[in-house]
């Protein structure tokens, strides 16, 4: 055998050669190099990999020299192992024999069959069913950044530019954060910045490319061919070289990963989030959408709440429409209809969600079948699902809405794949496509023929058993097979005696001898070769079946594409049926008008009815900015989030959890949570909280629906509360309007702002107090809060009594000093002190409610119709109300 084991020495072998040239074909990934029976890596890669695997470490070669470090496992577990080595964030070259080694002459032929990286990954294992799996490309072209977006497990594909300038880098930032890709693909000398490239890549791997696929021609010219184009104009991407640029150059390097063309990638789509409702990265977060800040899985999740999908395609659009609702109120009303009318089919809506059932992840499984990694099983499952859709259409058949229609119209019933599949493969195939019992019979002539000969000569075999027992007379002779000698007849010590001389002694063994006859060698001669070709044949005829379902790869796509929006809009109509929400309206108004709503993941957390529904009036044209107080564990960021996620839900064309919803259509949606929820771990969180803030003050338009939660809460009272104070202004004030604003806050201050300021309105959670008990209600109502109860809720928590004790005494002292006593703590007194020197923003007085008062009447004092006497009385009682001597 030519493959010894001398490693890469001074003249290394023909393998190691081999190895060798692989390996810089490759720079940068572990070469799993096929031997047989084993993936074997080799020098750095076996150092490495013994480590992250937790594989032993042995040497190929002998000597002390030429001794090569090796490691590796058996090829069936090829899947498990590479997916630990994606999960820890490298790339892995996977090196096949790519010929029969009893056929080859000399070394056996390997090539790369296919590169693996975190994000060309297609192993099912490795995925999230209801999640897509993203990688991007960027690029520059003529001072336009660009980049896309591919999901190659499913064929998703989506383009965008923006200008190279702040707000540029900003939105391709924002567009990173919101897909989250696995890697991202970049040509040489792309222009971000070493701060950039480390912030904004979170957690994905960055690749470097060869900067000739992402021109624009290279690209353009890839697509074009992808698609069968002369144009990109179709797609929308006229004019867009750097969309185009980060597209072509994406396609490119998934291409090359994976080997293959990817026919399932049969269009681009150009992305536009301006066209969505924006969520930015802290609102996506602050708002659960996708996992809870809590424990950062999906349960207690808006999209776990919301999800009754019961396909894979339908989960994942489901998680893609509740991120990018819409802002179109006619596309938004369509979705409407469409749920409304399945709400209401109580026969239609259980008829086509068990229908759906039936389906599987066809999406992925047409992936795997043009990567050429689909198993036998998938095809199958791939049949089972085309089976379904008959039912699936029948069960919309009496539709009447535009969306249902169309939807149904673009399911492609495949009926030439389904037929292909149903007489190609067996009913229930092995998992592995060379087990064989594959194909099913009377698909192929010669493989039908071949089967009988194998039949007939175990048959036959199985005969000869019997006819050697009467010919020899040994009852107890028997026909038996192994791998090593293949057929052979057993017979027994005390039987030797009787054994004819043409039986041919092969082995001895303990109890007896084993024997070979001319006939059952011919027999058997006959069966192995039946059996080798039946194997091959299979094996091939497998291969034109998953060829077949590559070749429609794009229409199976478009059908995936139609089954996951019935199954959103199924899911939607579940969810309104079982958790009674009802149809929002959604217009072109300034409104956000909510009767009787409630928290869509709060309230299945509470026994039944035991959430309080709240009502919400907000118009940017009216009362636009509301600010609540109330007590701490009073529900304000609950009832904050259920406005949002109300909207949310109204524009994403779901119902929503409330008796009444009119939501005039939002542009973005911001969501802050003050400091005190520490959700950005390792950074100042006041930081975190301040370039929020800042980034919803530059954003916030008259469409925007805005909550801030307690923001102000990281620093010393006085300089929050000016923030707070100064940012309420700001919204006010925003030319064009104010943006509907429910600001949460424990600062009582701000409600002054109400006063002040028309457009602005308190509201405060309602509160009963028995004795010194507090109940809180729940409910929201006009007026403010007087009072936090932050003690109360320390006493709830369990804070020892006498602290809780001694908390009160200070409160009441601090009370006291604020409006005029004299029992303040001395130190109390110097850092109010201090910190009304240092920030003096407001005057001293405005902050208490004497203050305010006098503050009004001032106001409304008319000079003109005052005596002076009048006005000096005036004056004198203002000041001792100030002094606190009233
Ligand atoms: P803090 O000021 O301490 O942050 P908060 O006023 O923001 O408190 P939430 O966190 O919104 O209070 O609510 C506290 C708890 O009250 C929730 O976990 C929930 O169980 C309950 N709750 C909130 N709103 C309602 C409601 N409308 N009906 C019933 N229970 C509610």
């Amino acid at each position: 055998m030519l493959e010894s084991s001398s490693p890469a020495g001074p003249s290394p072998t023909p393998m190691f050669r081999q190895y060798h040239a692989l390996k810089r074909d490759h720079p940068g990934a572990i070469l799993l190099f096929r031997m047989g029976d084993f993936y074997e890596m080799f020098f750095e890669d076996a150092q490495e990999a013994s480590r992250l695997l937790d594989l032993t470490l042995t040497a190929r070669g002998k000597g002390t020299d030429n001794v090569a470090p090796m490691c590796g496992f058996p090829h069936h577990q090829l899947d498990a192992y590479t997916a630990k080595l994606v999960t820890r964030g490298r790339r892995v070259a996977v090196c096949e024999q790519t010929e029969d080694p009893r056929k080859a002459k000399g070394l056996v032929r390997r090539e790369v069959v296919r590169i693996v990286t975190p994000g060309t990954v297609l192993d099912p294992g490795q995925l999230d069913p209801k999640d897509n799996a993203w990688i991007a490309g960027v690029a520059v072209a003529g001072g336009v950044l660009g980049a896309a977006f591919l999901d190659a497990s499913t064929g998703d594909f989506l383009a965008w530019q923006a200008p190279q300038d702040m707000d540029g880098w900003e939105a391709l930032c924002d567009r990173l954060a919101a897909f989250a890709p696995r890697e991202i693909v970049f040509p040489e000398g792309f222009p971000w910045s070493e701060d950039f490239r480390a912030a904004r890549a979170g957690e994905a791997l960055l690749t470097e490319c060869e900067p000739f696929g992402f021109t624009p021609a290279s690209a353009g010219e890839r697509l074009g061919r992808q698609f069968g184009v002369l144009s990109l104009d179709g797609f929308g991407l006229r004019e867009r070289p750097a969309a185009v640029a980060a597209a072509g150059g994406l396609l490119g390097y998934a291409q090359d990963t994976q080997r293959s063309a990817l026919q399932h990638v049969e269009q681009v789509v150009t992305h536009e989030p301006s066209r969505a409702l924006l969520l930015d990265p802290a609102t996506r977060r602050n708002l659960e959408i996708e996992r809870s800040l809590r424990h950062g899985g999906v349960e207690g999740s808006l999209f776990a709440a919301m999800d009754e999908t019961v396909t894979a395609p339908g989960g994942r659009l489901l998680r893609r429409w509740l991120l990018a609702p819409l802002t179109e109120p006619a596309d938004i009303a369509a979705r409407h209809d469409a749920v409304e009318e399945l709400l209401a089919g109580e026969r239609v809506r259980p008829a086509m969600r068990e229908a759906l059932r039936a389906v599987h992840d066809v999406e992925r499984l047409s992936a795997r079948a043009v990567a050429g990694t689909a198993h036998p099983r998938d095809l199958a499952a791939l049949r089972a699902s085309l089976r379904a859709l008959p039912d699936l259409a029948a069960s919309l058949g009496a539709c009447r809405g535009a969306l249902l229609r169309e939807t149904v119209a673009g399911l492609d019933p495949l009926e030439d794949l389904a037929a292909v599949l149903e007489r190609g493969l067996a009913d229930d195939p092995p998992a592995g496509a060379r087990e064989g019992g594959v194909i099913r019979d009377g698909f192929h002539e010669e493989l039908d023929q071949l089967r009988v000969l194998r039949g007939d000569g175990r048959a036959t075999i199985a005969g000869i058993e019997g006819r050697e027992r009467a010919d020899t007379g040994i009852a107890s002779l028997k026909v038996r097979y192994n791998k090593v000698f293949g057929y052979y007849i057993e017979v027994s010590k005390p039987n030797l005696h009787l054994v004819p001389d043409r039986f041919r002694r092969k082995q001895t063994i303990a109890g007896g001898e084993r024997y070979v006859t001319d006939e059952l060698q011919d027999y058997q001669d006959k069966v192995l070769h039946a059996q080798e070709r039946i194997e091959a044949l299979e094996y091939e005829l497998f291969q034109t079946l998953r060829g077949e379902v590559a070749a429609r790869a794009a229409r199976v796509k478009r059908t995936a594409r139609a089954i996951a929006q019935l199954d959103v809009l199924a899911s939607y109509a579940e969810t309104a049926a079982r958790h009674g929400y009802r149809r929002p309206r959604v217009d072109g108004g300034t409104a956000l008008r909510l009767r009787g709503a409630r928290h869509p993941v709060v309230e299945r957390t509470l026994p039944a009815r035991a959430f309080v529904p709240n009502d919400t009036a907000l118009d940017a044209q009216g009362k636009a900015i509301a600010i609540l107080t109330g007590p701490n564990m009073g529900g304000k960021s609950t009832y904050l989030r259920q406005v949002a996620l109300l909207t949310l839900l109204a524009q994403a064309g779901s119902f929503v959890p409330a008796e009444e919803a009119v939501v005039g259509v939002a542009d973005r949606i911001f969501c802050r949570v003050g400091a005190s929820d520490s959700l950005a771990e390792g950074q100042s969180t006041f930081m975190v909280e301040m370039t929020e803030t800042a980034n919803i003050l530059h954003h916030a338009t008259a469409r925007s629906l805005v909550l801030l939660d307690e923001i102000g809460r990281g620093t010393s009272t006085f300089d929050g509360l000016s923030i707070a104070w100064a940012v309420v202004e700001h919204l006010h004030g925003r030319p064009g309007g104010a943006p509907r604003t429910l600001f949460a806050t424990h600062y009582h201050e701000l409600t002054e702002l109400a006063v002040q300021l028309q457009g602005v309105a308190n509201c405060r959670m309602a509160v009963r107090e028995r004795g010194d008990q507090v109940v809180f209600l729940h409910r929201v109502e006009d007026g403010a809060a007087d009072r936090s109860y932050g003690i109360h809720v320390a006493r709830l928590a369990g804070v020892p009594a006498a602290v809780v004790a001694r908390a009160g005494e200070i409160l009441l002292n601090l009370e006291r000093d604020e409006f005029g006593g004299d029992g303040l703590p001395r130190r109390a007194r110097k850092r109010g002190q201090a910190q009304k020197g240092q920030y003096a923003l407001f005057p001293a007085e405005a902050q208490d409610a004497d203050a305010a008062e006098v503050l009004a009447e001032l106001r409304a004092a008319d000079p003109a119709r005052l005596t002076p006497l009048e006005a000096l009385t005036l004056l004198d009682a203002w000041r001792r109300r100030l002094r606190g001597d009233a």
